[in-house]
């Protein structure tokens, strides 16, 4: 073999292993690229037998082993342009019908079978015979009427194909062009070297094409390795996709990661490209350490990050929507949006509606609400309900002697006092001015006396003291006591009026007392 084959071969053969190499690497990486994968990968193999074919066929010694590489070659190479053609258009997100994908290949199958059949017809080649001069594996060639047919369809194929992409220039993210300019030099690539040899400028009875068709495929495959090449992501919707306040993931049908945008990155800094193909099931238990709610897919979750107990955590409120990819696969679009200062406010908002601000207890319209809910619950379970209100003596007394200011000291301490008083969690509300209740649901009206001359006694023995000096503040309380019927259906404001009553009582007998309503 002369050096200028041993050359054409090495080239050839490089073109292969390159197409070999992009056909494997995107099989096994099929699900990152659902769109395009399949077409790729048939390109690349398509291309891969052509390069195959095109080496051995210049190994050939005699006019049989040409002719058997030819038609090995044409298994590949009238279809790798029309597949070609596919994957650009299933990459730029046109719609490829099975019934294109039949006609585009349908020429492709002809030929290769005139190839194969050429002897008896000579359609493809009128001659095909080793070159006189140069010898084997120089091929001397005359095209027939097929060939014209097939080389028409498949240089119109290639053109198509570089067009197209073309035509996408302008509405292009930067980040894609690359991969743009990769697709368009694979197409014309070949284009401008079978037209180089139309004219005669290069070597006679030698088909280039394959000769530098691995300029094309390193394209490819820097591409492929620099960027998330043929993902999901239609081209151009990067940037709106990167500027979205909400971090967004993707998944592919089978729930596997294949995208994420910049603020998903910030929000769970763990997250990279390494991930991608990783269940998400898994992915999210590795970011926000803790598992995937099962209903996630249907009901939105709120997921507290880094964790629970960190007074930095952030709220984030994720929710799922199916996503219809342009291969009519479904995948999750998961939406993840910071809602932390939302709920800050949110909780703050019902903290104010529900608290009182002086005492930091529960107010009155939450006495209410919770008391109702708790009277019920007694109902239900048949179990006693008691009440207890008291307020304070004398309490003009000390605003008049003391100020405004002292009284609202002492109605916090007062506060303070009796929730030392009670058990964790039991309703305990700033009623009125100074006036407080407690409810006590499945306490008899016994208990409720019990705990209300605790309440009455600590508060007797700690008076309020003052800044200055020694002095302090005696202050008592009057309590009234009640407890609902058992199945005679009282409401809570009935039960609060019993209660006023009985403490009505108290001031009578002399105030720092307690009475039980004794009406029923
Ligand atoms: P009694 O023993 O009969 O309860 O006498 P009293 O002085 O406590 O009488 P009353 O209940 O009528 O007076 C309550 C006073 O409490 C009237 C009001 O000025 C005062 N008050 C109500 N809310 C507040 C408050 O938030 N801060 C202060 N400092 N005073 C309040
Ligand atoms: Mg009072
Ligand atoms: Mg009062």
């Amino acid at each position: 073999m002369n050096s200028q084959l041993t050359a054409f071969v090495t080239l050839i053969s490089t073109s292969g292993v390159f197409n070999l190499y992009l056909c494997i690497y995107v099989l096994n990486r099929r699900h990152l690229y659902p769109n395009i994968a399949k077409y790729f990968v048939l390109y690349t193999a398509a291309t891969a037998v052509y390069c195959f074919g095109s080496a051995f066929g210049l190994m050939a010694t005699s006019l049989e082993q040409m002719k058997l590489w030819t038609i090995v070659l044409y298994m590949g190479m009238p279809f790798s342009p029309p597949l070609g053609l596919l994957f650009n258009c299933r990459y730029l997100g046109i719609k490829v019908t099975k019934r294109r994908v039949a006609a585009l290949l349908t020429i492709p199958s002809i030929t290769l079978a005139m190839v194969a059949t050429n002897d008896w017809h000579h359609l493809h080649y009128r001659v095909f015979e080793v070159d006189p001069v140069l010898g084997a594996p120089y091929v001397h060639l005359e095209i027939g009427a097929w060939y014209a047919v097939h080389g028409i369809f498949i240089f119109g194929c290639m053109f198509a194909s570089f067009l197209l992409l073309l035509s996408r220039w302008k509405e292009t993210a930067q980040s894609y062009r690359l991969q743009l300019v990769a697709l368009m030099c694979g197409q014309l690539v070949p284009i401008v070297t079978a037209f180089a040899y139309l004219i005669g400028v290069t070597p006679p009875g030698i088909d280039p094409v394959p000769v530098v068709l691995w300029l094309s495929s390193i394209l490819y495959v820097v591409s492929i390795n620099s960027s998330r090449m043929f993902s999901i992501v239609p081209i151009a919707k990067d940037a709106i996709f990167n500027s979205m306040d909400n971090g967004v993931v993707v998944t592919d049908e089978t729930n596997r990661l294949i995208e994420f945008n910049r603020q998903a990155e910030s929000m769970f800094p763990r997250l990279d490209k390494s991930m991608f193909g990783m269940s998400i099931e898994q992915a999210w238990l590795e970011l926000a350490g803790a598992p995937l709610p099962a209903e996630w897919e249907t009901t939105a979750f709120v997921c507290e990050y880094p964790f629970a107990s960190d007074p930095a955590k952030r709220i984030y409120q994720v929710r799922a929507t199916s996503l219809r990819h342009a291969n009519n696969r479904r995948g999750q679009l998961i939406i993840i949006a910071d809602v932390t200062e939302l709920k800050r406010l949110q909780d703050q908002l019902e903290h104010q509606a529900y608290y009182d601000e002086l005492t930091r207890i529960y107010n009155r319209r939450a006495f209410f609400q919770k008391g109702e809910q708790a009277l019920v619950a007694a109902k239900e379970a048949s179990l006693p309900f008691a009440l207890i209100l008291f307020d304070i003596d004398h309490f003009k007394r000390v605003n008049d002697t003391y100020g405004h200011q002292t009284g609202d000291r002492l109605l916090k301490h007062v506060a303070d006092v009796c929730s030392a008083e009670l058990a964790e969690g039991m309703l305990f509300a700033r009623y009125g001015g100074e006036e407080f209740a407690v409810a006590l649901g499945g306490s008899t009206a016994e208990e409720g006396e019990a705990l209300a001359n605790r309440l009455r006694r600590r508060v007797e023995e700690q008076p309020l003291p003052l800044h200055t000096g020694e002095r302090s503040i005696a202050v008592t309380v009057s309590v009234g006591v009640t407890e609902a019927a058992v199945g005679a259906g009282e409401s809570l404001y009935q039960l609060l009026s019993e209660a006023d009553q009985a403490l009505y009582a108290a001031k009578g007998g002399g105030r720092n007392q307690v009475r039980v309503y004794s009406g029923k």
